[in-house]
């Protein structure tokens, strides 16, 4: 479609910036408003508010402090005068000439030397002068100004995008093809497609501006549902086609309970049965399984798992469990191995990961090529990549935290000497991270969810405390006692070696780097001062630790410091990435049988690592992890029996979104709590990764803003897409147009794979 005011080569531009058709430029919404009905005269100005001034340009000056460069402004109305100031303005010089009418939005302050105000970085804008066309002037003052991301460069600036958008929106106008049921349109109250997207780009007068700062107009909230809708119907339509593929139907008899009964170290909490029975009931369907099991750290989502490869064994079939790391991997082979002794049958389990010897590799894989292994354990990768089973029945993938193997997932199917293809394989997929129940449903609609909402009887809270670095010597002798009484401790650091060069172990990719972290607010620090530890190390008073400098600590040199210093005298183990796997194991396994009382390390202990005799977990830079980070290696601790302790280390500054981080980890132990407020620090795209996950791009829709449209969506997608002939709504070609816009929006828009 021909667009006035774009050529061929902004189009290019504009393609670049994924903005391909007509459409997708009505869908790119202004990112803020400002309120130009009435611009405030510079006399009514009041120190504090939030203004929108329109002046003409005096004058400008560069000054060149010692600091940073000033761009200093004056702005002029009659006599009245006002200054605008840009620190490191530098890239302003030259913009501005006198007699140009510029609108500037921002807070106004009181000017030390005048009676005049003063705005401090504000937004601004030129505006057309006299001799632009009325219509020009028309979209820029007088009204609620819609602002736009740069589309890059001064060509594609917000005043270019207001002027096209106008012009497309007339060209348009009454021939905007409603997209969604107008059922639902109705049910819901939402303004139609055009004039929702009018009224978004072009507020009418009067429209409250909280609400379009907040996205929550009718406008807005029409535009959202839309994306959501058709996102939830997508998934709603992903699922029924899983459900008529080819699966294994397998059987639940006596034979396979009491193969579950032998193996069985325990009572299994409530959660867990009632886990495994919507487990079981779904192996039973003769279409593959696709199912979640969420549990926080700890909850035993592992026997859960175990017990339902038991039942895809028992059915003559294979299983294989895939663990993010090899540590995790060797430890589920070990539990695996020592439960299935206990079973009469004799089961052959195989581990598969990248440090076994090449021949001993492809042992195993020949032994898992001919169906002669029934049990096959490894890392994601190796078994991904390399393995050609024979009669696969089950996977379970061990995600701990991560997310998205399940549309990325692809296994060898080893050729059939007919021809005929296998049925698809079940799948569990094993999550910690407690993603907030109406999320993960409208998410992963494709998938059915089990929830271990239970943890084994017979644990403590964990004691969580801050402590401030001055006061690691209390640390150490704490850490000290508890060995004496028979535990184990970690103490974790967040980078191997050195200091600043040095990788860190896993990702700081939260929200700060290192030289980004800002310093703490005063009034936190008092917090921090204060220490809230006071009861954890009653009696000890501060000391200076000679680490508590600039830099990192790191677990190796903290591991000699510890070993040679305050823990002298206990037996040390030094865990982390870069040892190779053997070395890793053997660490691992001597922490495990307690030949080791101190394990102190990187993250790598971070996922599903289970000793449930140690007691005590330390974090250092504990400022530097995330919340979701922190939450599993806490939930490394609190196995047993034993009171648990976690003590998270601090030193220098703490950003203030760090400080709510750990506010939040002494305040709960609760994953699903720690979630709720991860998700809404960081939101959901860079907690599960966007793309990778096969979560979508949205072009509108904000997950964490608009969780209550995601449910509505969600139910009027499911409502749509199940209706029967009888009780479907609008006429039959509305809904062939509703289907005909899912299929063509979906692979393009939100690039889902379709999985296997
Ligand atoms: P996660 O869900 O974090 O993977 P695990 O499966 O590693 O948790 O289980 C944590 C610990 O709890 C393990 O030591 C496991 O043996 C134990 N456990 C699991 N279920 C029960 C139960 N029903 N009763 C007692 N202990 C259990
Ligand atoms: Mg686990």
């Amino acid at each position: 479609m021909y667009v006035r005011g774009v050529g061929p080569r902004l189009a290019e531009m504009l393609a670049a910036k994924g903005i391909s058709t007509a459409e997708d430029l009505l869908y790119h919404l202004p990112f803020r408003y400002e309120d130009r009905q009435n611009p405030r005269s510079l006399d009514e100005l009041k120190p504090g508010e939030m203004a929108s001034v329109i002046a003409e340009v005096r004058g400008s000056t560069l000054l060149r402090t010692r600091r940073a460069p000033i761009f200093e402004l004056t702005l002029g109305q009659g006599r009245l005068a006002m200054k605008c100031i840009w620190f490191n303005g530098t890239y302003l010089e030259g913009k501005f000439h006198a007699g140009q009418t510029l609108a500037v939005f921002g807070k106004v302050e009181p000017s030390r030397s005048t009676s005049n105000m003063k705005m401090i970085n504000p937004q601004w804008e030129l505006l057309p002068d006299a001799s632009d066309d009325a219509e020009t002037r028309l979209l820029e003052v007088g009204r609620i100004t819609p602002v736009y991301e740069s589309l890059g460069g001064a060509r594609l600036a917000s005043r270019w995008q207001r002027k096209v958008l106008f012009n497309l929106l007339e060209s348009v106008r009454g021939a905007v093809p409603e997209c969604l049921p107008a059922a639902i349109i109705e049910r819901l109250g939402l303004p139609n497609r055009e004039i929702a997207l009018r009224e978004a780009h072009f507020p009418p007068e009067g429209t409250p501006m909280t609400e379009l700062q907040a996205w929550s107009t009718p406008a807005h909230h029409r535009l959202i549902f839309e994306e959501l809708f058709f996102l939830e119907l997508g998934l709603e339509l992903k699922r029924r086609r899983m459900r008529e593929r080819a699966g294994i139907a397998f059987e639940t008899d006596e034979k396979a309970r009491e193969a579950i009964r032998e193996v069985l170290p325990f009572h299994p909490t409530a959660a867990q049965k009632r886990a495994l029975a919507e487990i079981v009931s779904d192996m039973r369907q003769p279409n593959p399984m696709r199912r979640l099991l969420q549990g926080d750290v700890g909850s035993g989502k592992t026997i859960v798992a175990l017990q339902a490869m038991l039942v895809a064994m028992e059915n003559g079939y294979q299983a294989a469990l895939m663990a993010p790391t090899e540590i995790l991997a060797t430890q589920h082979f070990l539990a695996a191995r020592k439960l299935l002794e206990r079973s009469s049958r004799k089961y052959r389990i195989v581990l598969l990961t990248g440090s076994l010897d090449e021949d001993r590799k492809r042992a195993n894989r020949g032994l898992i090529n001919r169906g002669e292994a029934q049990l096959v354990i490894g890392t994601h990768a190796l078994i991904e990549e390399k393995v050609e089973f024979d009669r696969l029945g089950l996977i379970v993938v061990d995600e701990q935290h991560r997310f998205g193997v399940l549309q990325r997932f692809k296994l060898m199917k080893k050729p059939r000497p007919d021809g005929s293809e296998d049925a698809e394989p079940d799948m569990l997929v094993m999550t910690a991270t407690p993603i907030p129940r109406t999320l993960a449903l409208s998410l992963y609609g494709d998938l059915d969810l089990s929830v271990l909402d239970e943890l084994p009887p017979g644990r403590t809270p964990i004691v969580t405390r801050r402590v401030p670095d001055e006061r690691a010597g209390e640390v150490w002798d704490f850490v000290y006692k508890q060995v004496k009484l028979g535990r184990q401790a970690y103490i974790v650091y967040p980078v191997i070696e050195g200091s600043r060069n040095d990788q860190p172990e896993l990702d700081f990719s939260h929200d700060e780097t290192p030289a980004a972290a800002q310093p703490a607010k005063s009034s936190s620090r008092k917090t921090h001062a204060k220490g809230k530890t006071a009861d954890l190390f009653p009696k000890l008073a501060p000391e200076a630790n000679p680490n508590a400098k600039s830099g990192l600590k790191s677990a190796v040199a903290m591991y000699e410091k510890l070993r040679t210093g305050p823990l002298g005298g206990l037996r040390l183990g030094l865990l982390h990435g870069r040892l190779d796997a053997e070395e890793k194991e053997v660490i691992m396994r001597r922490f495990q049988r307690g030949e080791l009382d101190v394990l102190v390390s990187t993250t790598v202990i971070e996922v599903g690592v289970d000793v449930p005799n140690a007691s005590v977990m330390v974090i250092e830079h504990a400022e530097r992890f995330g919340l979701a980070q922190l939450h599993q290696l806490r939930g490394r601790v609190g196995r047993g029996a034993a009171k648990s302790y976690c003590v998270l280390m601090t030193g220098g500054q703490v950003s203030e979104r760090a400080e709510e981080r750990l506010n939040a980890m002494v305040r709960t132990q609760d994953g699903f709590e720690l979630a709720e407020l991860d998700l809404a620090m960081r939101g959901p795209g860079e907690i599960f990764g966007t793309r990778q996950a096969g979560l979508p791009d949205f072009r509108i829709a904000n997950l964490v803003r608009d969780r209550k449209l995601l449910e509505i969506a969600k139910q009027e997608a499911a409502r749509f897409a199940n209706a029967t002939p009888e009780n479907a709504e609008g006429a039959e070609a509305e809904r062939a147009r509703v289907w005909a816009r899912l299929r063509e929006g979906w692979q393009r828009k939100y690039g889902l794979v379709e999985a296997g």
